[in-house]
């Protein structure tokens, strides 16, 4: 299986991240489906692996999830990076990720960043401006080894 459900520590980072810079989320009561991805993406402006990705759910989508409870918003995180992301690293791909949510009227819908990140996540990670770039250089390293492994 590509997907996997992730556990309850992505649950409680997402709800301390919510709760900390984006409780606008909570008060338009917008919900996540959080899962795991062991499928690579690479993100070609980068040259490199994808962190994770944000979308809405497809009308059909939410018709058929509706029995475990509306999900507004899909968030697929990269398995390899999660496992390496230390709890920091992971409230900062999180918050990153909620920087995409555009909520027009009743339509829930994504903006994108020009640049590698957004201005205001630049500013909250002036500490370690890095972080992505070494994550997902990490993340790569583990991808080819487990591939060489796989080979042996
Ligand atoms: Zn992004």
């Amino acid at each position: 299986m590509r997907y996997c459900e992730t556990d309850n520590e992505v649950k409680t980072l997402l709800d301390r991240v919510i709760r900390k810079q984006f409780i606008y989320l909570k008060k338009e009561k917008i919900t996540f489906a959080v899962l795991l991805d062991s499928k690579v993406q690479i993100d070609t402006k980068r040259g490199s692996i994808t962190l994770a990705r944000i979308r809405p759910l497809s009308e059909v989508e939410g018709y058929l999830v509706q029995s475990e409870g509306a999900y507004d918003y899909f968030i697929f995180l990269d398995s390899v990076v999660w496992e390496l992301a230390s709890r920091k690293d992971k409230m900062r791909i999180l918050s990153h990720e909620l920087r995409h949510v555009y909520l027009q009227n009743e339509k829930r819908k994504t903006i994108k960043h020009d640049i590698e990140d957004f201005v205001a996540e630049v500013k909250l990670n002036a500490d370690d401006p890095g972080w992505a770039k070494s994550l997902a250089g990490k993340a790569v390293e583990e991808v080819e080894r487990r591939k060489e492994e796989e080979k042996e």
